[in-house]
């Protein structure tokens, strides 16, 4: 399983991880930031890492 990591800090709420994710890995949560509520559905293709226009998002795996 991928270890993802959001830095909600740097979020700014665009949606875009949650929209390009095939695997409904993100959910925004009470504060409309991102977080990867099912990190076990994750198939590693890494489109969340390089859409997020502000660098938030680590996978361990798309390092
Ligand atoms: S690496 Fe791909 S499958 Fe995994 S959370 Fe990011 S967009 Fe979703
Ligand atoms: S793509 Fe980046 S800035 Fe946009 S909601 Fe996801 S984590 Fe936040």
């Amino acid at each position: 399983m991928a270890f993802i990591v959001v830095d909600k800090d740097k979020c700014t709420s665009c949606g875009e991880c949650i929209n390009v994710c095939p695997a409904s890995v993100y959910e925004f949560d009470d504060d409309e930031k991102s977080e990867p509520v099912n990190p076990e559905e994750c198939i590693e293709c890494c489109s969340c890492v390089e859409v997020c226009p502000v660098g938030a998002i680590k996978v361990d795996v798309c390092e």
